[in-house]
């Protein structure tokens, strides 16, 4: 059954393909394409319903993988738990390794090293790879990658394990598309496509789905109302779910626990509110909590930034053991100083009654205050956090 599903999308694939012939030059290019279409439909589709296994609502847990592709190391020892019917997202900057890790979970990427583990069963480990269709793991893409020369009901019917016209209209409603099963995937929206995407991956109710940067091709207000919608379908669902993102907004929109990933590590993983309340680091802190970051060393009971030297008084809480920190502070506690020997000012933005300004150090580093006093940009200014209103870090 399984394996007929995936032979029957690459038939189809390739049928439509024989109506239309590519033109030869074009070959070699639309083959691999095609196969790697195929590749990813299959790993979407061929989803093996396990009731069992469903019922219980299942975790998806990555123990102590590391990833390299030849010299690149992707990334290293990763660990974390996506906790059975909760959304997870895969917060970080484009190349630290988000779509990896996803890659990994769904069997489009073998293991090197470490494993990975559903309902603390394990399903991949080096040397034990099985693939995209022997996993209970749905998959939905940036842009959808729906199967062009079918229409929609068809594209939600294909993963289902039998085709019941009554549940192909339900998940037509749950993702806003009622009416529109007959049409063909270039006859809808972007946003529609990616209804229709979430519904074909949703249908043949996965254990666990992932979701890589689904939102990204479709416009900022529609995204919004697409992710609320998915949030509350996955959470009907229980569906758990690991979804990247490269917009902390969107995370915080959608996850109930956030995976920051730095250079192909986790650098935290916690429920929003307890990163904005407690970051591990300042990079984190400057993600949730908009505030800057500034390197310092600590010299005696100085602090020495590129900004000047600032009492160590301006630090609140515990000053981690190290020399070397990272500073959180933020723009509306820094305090400026005319000072002939200060920093230029490079902009000064009005916002309301406070205005935004921007001083540059002389190696081009910056640091932005939030002030309500009137400021010359032709003079010169010393900035100083306000006492007790940095967190110091630890540079690792
Ligand atoms: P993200 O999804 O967070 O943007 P990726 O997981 O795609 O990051 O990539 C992580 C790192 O691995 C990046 O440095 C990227 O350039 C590299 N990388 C990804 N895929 C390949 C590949 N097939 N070959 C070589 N390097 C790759
Ligand atoms: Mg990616």
């Amino acid at each position: 059954m399984i394996a007929a599903i995936g032979t029957a999308a690459i038939n189809a694939i390739s049928n439509a393909d024989m109506v239309n012939p590519p033109k030869p030059v074009f070959a070699g290019t639309l083959a691999r394409g095609l196969r790697d279409c195929v590749r990813r439909l299959t790993a979407i589709l061929d989803i093996q319903p396990n009731r069992a296994a469903r019922d219980n609502h299942v975790s998806l847990e990555f123990r102590h993988i590391a990833h390299a592709y030849g010299e690149v190391a992707a990334l290293r020892d990763v660990s974390f738990t996506a906790p059975a019917s909760e959304i997870t997202c895969l917060l970080g900057s484009s190349g630290c390794g988000k779509s990896t890790l996803l890659n990994l979970a769904a069997g489009l990427l073998p293991v090197q090293q470490g494993s990975v583990h559903v309902a603390g069963e394990l399903i991949a480990q080096a040397g034990m790879n099985p693939p995209p269709e022997d996993r209970a793991v749905g998959l939905v893409f940036q842009d959808g990658a729906l199967f062009p020369h079918m229409n929609v009901a068809a594209n939600i019917a294909f993963g289902m394990p039998a085709v019941d016209p009554g549940e192909i209209e339900n998940w037509l409603d749950r993702v806003g598309l009622s009416g529109l099963g007959h049409r063909y995937p270039h006859e809808l929206s972007g946003g529609q496509q990616q209804r229709a995407a979430l519904a074909r991956a949703m249908a043949p109710r996965p254990e666990v789905l992932l979701m890589d940067e689904p939102f990204a091709s479709v416009d900022s207000v529609l995204r919004r109302r697409l992710r609320r919608d998915c949030r509350m379908l996955l959470r009907a669902a229980g569906t758990t779910t690991v979804l990247v993102t490269h917009d902390p907004e969107e995370a915080l929109d959608i996850g109930d626990k956030i995976a920051v990933m730095e250079e192909g590590r986790i650098v935290q993983f916690a429920a929003p509110q307890d990163l904005h309340d407690n970051p591990a680091a300042a990079s984190v802190g400057a993600i949730f909590g908009g505030a800057q970051v500034v390197r310092a060393v600590r010299e005696g009971d100085d602090l020495r930034t590129a900004f000047g030297l600032w009492p160590i008084e301006c630090v609140t809480g515990v000053m981690p053991d190290s020399a070397d920190l990272d500073l959180l502070i933020s723009a509306e506690r820094v305090e400026l100083t005319i000072d002939s020997q200060g920093l230029a000012v490079r902009d000064v933005h009005p916002m309301g009654p406070a205005s935004r300004v921007l001083l540059e150090a002389g190696d081009s580093q910056e640091i932005t205050a939030v002030t309500e006093q009137a400021v010359n940009p032709s003079a010169c200014y010393r900035p100083v956090p306000e006492q007790g209103s940095a967190r110091a870090f630890a540079r690792t």
